[in-house]
C-alpha cells in the first residue's frame, strides 16, 4: 500500500483521527458509495454517523459541539475521505465541515453559533456555501444576487448555481449584494438561510461529469424574506469573508488531492503487480515502474506543501501565496497522476465502473473549482 511518510510532529490525537476515518471509509463508505454515485447523493445517515464520531466539526469550537483542533485535522479528513476513491463523497462532506459552516464558526454571533453549529457538527443539518452565480464564478465580485433591508427582514432576490449540497442542504451560506452602489468586492454581505425559507426554490440535481455522488443544484431566491439576524458578520464585509474561507478551501483541496493521488497510485501498484505482458508482470518493466515512482514523488511534493501550509495557518501567518501555489500545483498534479495511472491500467482503465476511470472524472474539476489554476497562478505572481 502506498503511504506518505507521516510528519514526526503529528500528535497522537490526529493519528487516532486518521485511523478512525480510515476505518469508517472502509466499513461505511467504500461498500456503498457506488450506489450513491447512481443516486447522486449521500445518505444523511452518513453525515450523522460521522457527526457522532466527532469528525464533522473538528475545527469548530468545543462549546458548540466542535473538536477545537487545528488545520491539520481538516487536511486529514480530506485525505482519508478522498482515499475512498469517491471524490463526490469527499467533496460533499468537506464542503459541509470546512467550507460552509466554517463561516458561522468564524463570524457568527453567539446566537447564530448556538443555533447552527451543534446540529451541523452532529451531522444532523447539512451545510452549503452559495457564492457562484450564472454570471459570476471565478470573478466573485461580479455577483448580482441582491439583499435589501426591509422592516420585516432582508429581502433576497437572485440565484446561485453549481451549489454542492444544494439539493439536500439545510443551512445555506448565501452571498448577496447589500449595497448596489458599491462596485466589485465592496457591498457584498453573507446571510445564513435555512431550507424552507419562503421564496427559496431548489432545482433538481445537476448531472455532472464527475463527483456524481455529491449533489449539486441551482438555487432561486424570489422575494425570499429572511430575518434581520440572518446577516452573518458585518454588512458589506462578505467578499473578504469569502476570500478568507477560500484559503481554507485550498488547504482542504491539498488534502483531497493528496488522498486521491495515494489511492490512484495504490490501485495502479496492485494492478501492475498482477498484470502480465511480454512474459513478466508490468511492474517488472522499469519504464512502467519509473512512471509510477515519478507520480509518487510529485504526490509527495503536494502533500508536503499541504502540511506546511496547515502549519502556517495554525501559526496565523499570511499564507495566501503558499495556498495559491498549493491549489494550482495540487489540481494540476492530480490530473497527471490519475491520467498516468489510467494509462497504466490499459483498456480496463477506460471502462465505466473501474475506480481509476471514476477517479479520472472526479479529478477533472480540481483545476477549475476552489480557484482555477490560472487565477491561482496570478495570485502567486502578484506575490512573487
Ligand atoms: C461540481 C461543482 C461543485 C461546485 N460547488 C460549488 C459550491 O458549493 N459553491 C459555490 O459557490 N460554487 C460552486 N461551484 C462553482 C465553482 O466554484 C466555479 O465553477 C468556479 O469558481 C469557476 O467559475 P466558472 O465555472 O464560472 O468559470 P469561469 O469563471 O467562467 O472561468 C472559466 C475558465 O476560464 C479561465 N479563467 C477564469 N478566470 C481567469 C483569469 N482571471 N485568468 C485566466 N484564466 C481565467 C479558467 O480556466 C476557468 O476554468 C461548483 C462547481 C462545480 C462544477
Amino acid at each position: 500500500m502506498f503511504e506518505f511518510a507521516e510528519p514526526a510532529t503529528l500528535d497522537e490525537s490526529l493519528t487516532l483521527v486518521r485511523s478512525q476515518i480510515r476505518r469508517f471509509v472502509e466499513e461505511r463508505i467504500s461498500p456503498q458509495a457506488e450506489a450513491w454515485e447512481q443516486s447522486g447523493e449521500i445518505p444523511r445517515e452518513i453525515f450523522r454517523e460521522l457527526g457522532r464520531l466527532g469528525l464533522l466539526g473538528m475545527r469548530h469550537p468545543i462549546e458548540y459541539g466542535g473538536g477545537g483542533l487545528g488545520a491539520l485535522s481538516s487536511v486529514i479528513l480530506a485525505e482519508e475521505l478522498s482515499r475512498s476513491s469517491f471524490g463526490g463523497v469527499a467533496s460533499a462532506l468537506t464542503v459541509h465541515s470546512d467550507m460552509s459552516i466554517s463561516h458561522i464558526a468564524h463570524r457568527g454571533t453567539p446566537e447564530q453559533k448556538a443555533r447552527y453549529l451543534p446540529p451541523a457538527c452532529a451531522g444532523e443539518k447539512v451545510g452549503a456555501i452559495c457564492v457562484t452565480e450564472p454570471d459570476a464564478g471565478s470573478d466573485v465580485a461580479g455577483l448580482k444576487t441582491r439583499a435589501t433591508r426591509t422592516e420585516k427582514g432582508w429581502l433576497i432576490n437572485g440565484s446561485k448555481t453549481f451549489i454542492t449540497n444544494g439539493a439536500l442542504g439545510d443551512i445555506y451560506i448565501v452571498a448577496a449584494r447589500t449595497d448596489p452602489q458599491a462596485r466589485g468586492a465592496r457591498g457584498v454581505s453573507l446571510f445564513v438561510v435555512e431550507r424552507g425559507a419562503e421564496g427559496f426554490a431548489i432545482s433538481g440535481k445537476l448531472s455532472k461529469h464527475g463527483w456524481r455522488s455529491s449533489d449539486t443544484a441551482t438555487l432561486f431566491f424570489e422575494d425570499m424574506l429572511v430575518p434581520h439576524d440572518a446577516l452573518l458578520g458585518e454588512e458589506g464585509r462578505g467578499f473578504y469573508y469569502i476570500v478568507s474561507t477560500f484559503q481554507n478551501e485550498r488547504l482542504v483541496i491539498g488534502g483531497l488531492v493528496s488522498g486521491a493521488c495515494a489511492k490512484a497510485i495504490d490501485l495502479t501498484l496492485d494492478y501492475l503487480r498482477q498484470r502480465k505482458a511480454f512474459g513478466k508482470t508490468l511492474w517488472e518493466q522499469p519504464v512502467v515502474r519509473n512512471k509510477l515512482a515519478w507520480m509518487g514523488a510529485k504526490a509527495a511534493g503536494v502533500r508536503a506543501l499541504t502540511y506546511q501550509c496547515a502549519q502556517m495557518v495554525d501559526e496565523g501567518r499570511d499564507v495566501v501565496r503558499e495556498l495559491s501555489m498549493l491549489k494550482a500545483l495540487a489540481g494540476e498534479t492530480l490530473q497527471e497522476v490519475v491520467h498516468t495511472c489510467l494509462q497504466l491500467h490499459g483498456g480496463v482503465g477506460y471502462m465505466i465502473g473501474t475506480p481509476i476511470e471514476r477517479m479520472a472524472r472526479d479529478a477533472r474539476f480540481l483545476t477549475i473549482g476552489g480557484g482555477a489554476t490560472e487565477v491561482m497562478l496570478e495570485e502567486v505572481a502578484k506575490r512573487l
